[in-house]
């Protein structure tokens, strides 16, 4: 297996150091940052498996770095906080981190926490869903990601659950009701211009002649040569 990489960003460096040393020690290459935009230049720099973040940080905070780098490439992050509270706040925002540790931690801790986040993001990998490739569309299952022509494309959660209906069953006409049931979760079919927007969103991002509209009924995904 390839050496896995860590990022710490914590500007206290005591802590930073006894991090970096546990998880060395156990074979992880580790870098660290001090500071809100050191972290984010580094991530988008270096090929890290896992990020321990800090809360409290220069610059700006951690939940500015969390997002700034998962907009970049999700990637599996450990927050540490201050204090419990701090931890519920956090999870009450959603601010996209993985697992949350409240300081004062033992490195054991720290250490087991870092292990079983990286093999819960291995199993997913592993036991993910194939890539599906429509021409220069290329679509990452696991990660819910979409390229064209190599380029991110940045799709909204049910636009790429949509996409990834109709590119399993390319040149089927899928109907409208059909799509909105089982996309949507819908019954009833009272809800097709729903649909009507989402694809007309998806034409927009992907491409006019991605989707083809049959009249009356639904919409195929044609397959470019
Ligand atoms: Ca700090």
């Amino acid at each position: 297996m390839n050496e896995r990489r860590v990022l710490v960003v914590e500007d206290e460096r005591t802590i930073a150091e006894s991090v970096a040393a546990r998880l060395r020690a156990e074979g992880f290459a580790v870098d660290i940052a001090g500071d809100g935009p050191s972290a984010v230049d580094r991530f988008r720099a270096g090929r890290y498996d896992i990020v321990v973040l800090d809360v409290m940080l220069p610059g700006f905070d951690g939940l500015e770095v969390c997002r700034r780098i998962q907009a970049q490439r999700p990637v599996p992050v450990l927050m540490l906080t201050a204090r419990d509270d701090e931890t519920d706040l956090l999870v009450g925002l959603a601010v996209g981190a993985d697992d949350y540790l409240t300081k004062p931690f033992s490195m054991r801790e720290l250490s087991a926490r870092v292990h079983v986040l990286l093999r819960r993001v291995e199993r997913a990998a592993s036991s993910g869903p194939p890539a599906l490739r429509l021409g220069e569309i290329e679509i990452n299952q696991a990660e819910r990601r979409v390229r064209r022509a190599g380029a991110e494309v940045h799709l909204t959660p049910t636009e790429f659950d949509l996409l990834v209906h109709l590119a399993r069953r390319p040149r089927t006409v899928l109907p409208r009701e059909r799509l909105l049931a089982e996309v949507w979760g819908w019954a009833e079919g009272s809800g097709t211009r729903t649909v009507d927007s989402h694809v007309k969103a998806l034409r927009r991002k992907l491409g006019a002649d991605l989707i083809r509209t049959v009249h009356g009924v639904g919409y195929a995904l044609e397959v470019p040569a």
